[in-house]
């Protein structure tokens, strides 16, 4: 299917894009996802929407009031600016802070209006005896081996918390290393199964549990507790085979920019284009370039792959600049200043998935994905594909 590519002449914000470069987000993907995970999960689960990394770089605020109108029921923050950046934004709902900050800031952080994450005895005692009170989730370390309550700790500090009433103990969660693995997620959900025993065993049976992330749901969609803290899911920004397992639709649809720049080099000329060694032109070469750099999120160092250009493939030459991409058009004879250059996304019936891109540049997608939402201008557009095919 081919859809004719938009030209935006502004961004989110309304600000014209006198610099042509930008990311085309969906931003109906986030409650079509959200209607997934709900009737994967039913009703009565809790979903608790992470939205750590400014909403995975698509701006925390924008899809938190998007998930919130959607009915999530929670959201989980990377750092306390972005609860509060959340919560300003008109967010009524738990905000649960993933652990992120010291002990001796205990007072200031239960001061917010989070709940916090008790995730070592260090920080238990530091909120106990901050003195003010709060909510709190108590982590529990699987075997994953960064936060949360070894099996020989979580006793005693579900004691201490019964013992006091600063702290008000609300749920209990943990997260998985290796959702890829029956074995050792099992295995690890049984870790989690023995706190919340022990849990219960001292006087809390009320508390919310959560365990999965977005490809424990996927992957083990049994291992449903009260709640669920997915992201990428919500997103849809997981590689294609997680992908594939729901229809889930992508948020960030396309990256794209005009050429700003086009020059003829003649046959015999020596350049050394994007700071390459300067070779001697064989043929001649007519070159593009996109005000689209690494500053953008993207990669400095080869390979760097190809663009679509009039629905048709252009190398990128040499290394990427900073705020720029140069791109071989000397086949392309409809390329001119204003071409819009696809990076990602579809143009014509040729498309550059996120998939290739993230294997061009050897990077995760989901690094590659907060990147480039993080650093291009944001533009709206409708999809009526609920598969996000176009
Ligand atoms: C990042 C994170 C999540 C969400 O992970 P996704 O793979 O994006 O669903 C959930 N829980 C914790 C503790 C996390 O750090």
């Amino acid at each position: 299917m081919s859809v004719p590519i938009i030209e935006p002449a502004a961004d989110a914000q309304g600000v014209r894009l006198l610099r042509p470069s930008w990311a085309e987000l969906d931003y109906g993907a986030v409650a079509a996802n959200l209607a997934v995970a709900r009737e994967q999960v039913g009703r009565a689960t809790k979903i608790y929407f992470v939205c750590k990394g400014d909403g995975f770089g698509f701006g925390a605020a924008k899809v938190a009031r998007l998930a919130a109108q959607a009915g999530v029921d929670g959201f989980c923050v990377g750092s306390p600016e972005e609860g509060v950046t959340i919560r300003r934004a008109g967010i009524d709902r738990d905000i649960l802070l993933f652990a992120s900050t010291l002990p001796e800031d205990a007072a200031q952080v239960a001061a917010l209006g989070l709940t916090v994450t008790i995730q070592s005895r260090e920080s238990l005692h530091a909120f106990i005896n901050a003195g003010v009170a709060v909510d709190a989730f108590l982590e529990i370390d699987p075997g994953f081996g960064r936060f949360g309550f070894l099996p020989s700790q979580w006793q005693a500090a579900f004691a201490a918390l019964r013992d006091q009433s600063t702290v008000r103990l609300k749920g209990v969660y943990t997260h998985l290393s290796s959702p890829e693995s029956e074995d050792v997620t099992r295995q690890q959900a049984g870790v989690f199964d023995a706190a919340l025993a022990d849990a219960r065993a001292a006087g809390f049976d009320n508390l919310t549990t959560m365990l999965a992330s977005s490809r424990v749901m996927l992957a083990h969609p049994h291992l449903a507790y009260q709640a669920v803290d997915p992201g990428r899911l919500l997103y849809g920004a997981l590689d294609a085979d997680w992908m594939a397992r729901a229809p889930l639709r992508p948020m960030l649809r396309a990256v794209r920019g005009r050429i700003i720049h086009v020059q003829e080099h003649p046959a015999g000329a020596t350049l050394g284009i994007g700071y390459a060694e300067p070779i001697r032109l064989e043929r001649g070469v007519r070159i593009g370039v996109v005000p689209i750099g690494f500053w953008d999120g993207l990669n400095h160092v080869p390979p760097l792959g190809r663009v679509l250009v009039h629905g048709q493939p252009a190398r990128i030459l040499g290394r990427r600049s900073f705020q720029h991409t140069v791109i071989d058009i000397t086949e392309i004879a409809a390329a001119r200043t204003g071409s819009v250059v696809t990076l990602l996304g579809q143009d014509g019936d040729q498309s550059i998935t996120i998939d290739e891109m993230a294997e061009t540049l050897r990077l995760p997608v989901m690094e590659l994905i907060p990147r480039l939402a993080r650093s291009l201008p944001h533009v709206e557009v409708k999809t009526a594909d609920p598969a996000g095919n176009n």
